[in-house]
């Protein structure tokens, strides 16, 4: 009885020892970081950061290209576009764009914009569009760094683009050189225009546009001048749409030897199927009509979109311009798909190079 008793103690004494060492194995288990990681890693990545800078890599200079992460553990794989030698790609495993822009414009040194493209069902391709004709294996590297507690970085993919030893080439038009044209990109400061479905704003895309025209008319030998170029508004704060639009017909009359006036803008309708882009005149020269119909066939020929074709109104900065003017509506933000192209940058590049076509065809046949 004794010793029965005795027994049952020690059966139970080892039985407490053994529920104390499962205890110690569960908590070294969920305590260990490679286990933690890996169980997290089975999850999807979410873009949650977005940032560019020129920085200085081993005495090299360098545009960055830093894509953030709500995790760790990423597993990715850069190669160059084979179609597009200015395009490196990185491919990154079970990871979706999440709250990051799908199309990304970059006024960098190196980089002009970064797209991210799903691949398959549970990839994201980050495309980065370089100012290089061509990348070779010296052009680039890419990095991870890991999360900062102080800043509060997330975990990141640092993509950095080395200085090349040529500098891209802008494009050009030819037949503009000595011309003075007023570019008004349409809205800004306090009147965003009209907005899309997902939110983009017409001011927002009238800008970037703008200024590609400026800087291919610019490389090609013409004086440009803007009525904007920031976010704001033209007058200043609080004025009337009377004053505004006086102050954008101003930059025109105090710019001397202006020879056009060109604004900027994107259609808006309640039904989002509205779509097509068109031009605007007003007659009150003899080349007013004619610089809307050449804006009107190069913007279809290089948009693509339907065309609405080439109108008559009475819209103030073109009535009130002594010079020819027209007003272009590149197409439509209130339609979801024209939407996207719009607010897509090279979608601008290639609206801004048709508006700068239609402007070297008017002077080549003034
Ligand atoms: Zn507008």
């Amino acid at each position: 009885m004794l010793y029965s008793c005795m027994r049952e103690k020690k059966n139970w004494h080892y039985g407490r020892q053994l529920a104390c060492l499962l205890v110690m194995l569960w908590g070294m288990f969920i305590c260990l970081p490679g286990t933690q990681a890996d169980a997290r890693s089975r999850g999807m990545h979410e873009l949650t950061y977005f940032e560019t800078s020129e920085v200085k890599v081993d005495g090299r200079e360098a545009t960055r290209v830093e894509i953030g992460m709500d995790r760790g553990n990423l597993d990715y794989e850069v190669s160059v576009s084979d179609g597009e030698p200015n395009v490196l790609q990185i491919l990154m495993q079970k990871t979706r764009v999440g709250e990051v822009r799908q199309d990304i414009k970059v006024h960098s040194h190196e980089v002009k914009g970064v797209q991210f493209q799903q691949s398959g069902r549970r990839d994201l391709v980050a495309r980065v569009l370089t100012q290089h004709e061509k990348l070779t294996e010296g052009d680039y590297q890419v990095q991870v760094l890991p999360a900062e507690r102080k800043t509060r970085l997330p975990y990141r993919l640092a993509i950095d683009i080395f200085h090349g030893q040529v500098q891209p080439e802008q494009p050009q038009v030819a037949g503009v050189a000595g011309h003075t044209i007023v570019l008004d990109p349409g809205h800004g400061g306090s009147d965003s225009g009209a907005v899309g479905p997902d939110g983009i704003t017409e001011a927002s895309i009238t800008l970037p546009v703008a200024r590609d025209v400026r800087d291919i008319l610019q490389a090609s030998g013409a004086k440009v001048v803007m009525t904007r170029d920031a976010d704001v508004d033209v007058y200043g704060p609080n004025a009337s749409d009377h004053d505004e639009l006086q102050a954008r017909v101003d930059v025109g009359v105090n710019t001397p030897g202006t020879d056009i006036f060109v604004s900027i803008h994107c259609n808006a309708f309640s039904n989002p199927a509205a779509h097509g882009m068109e031009t605007y005149y007003y007659p009150k020269t003899d080349a007013d009509y004619r610089l809307a119909e050449l804006l009107n066939e190069e913007l279809a020929v290089a948009g693509g979109r339907f065309n609405r074709g080439v109108k008559e109104a009475r819209f103030y900065v073109m009535r009130h311009s002594a010079m020819p003017a027209s007003l272009v509506e590149l197409a439509f933000v209130t339609n979801p798909e024209e939407e996207d192209l719009l607010a897509s940058a090279d979608y601008q590049q290639k609206l801004a190079m048709a508006i700068a076509r239609g402007i070297a065809r008017f002077f080549g046949a003034a």
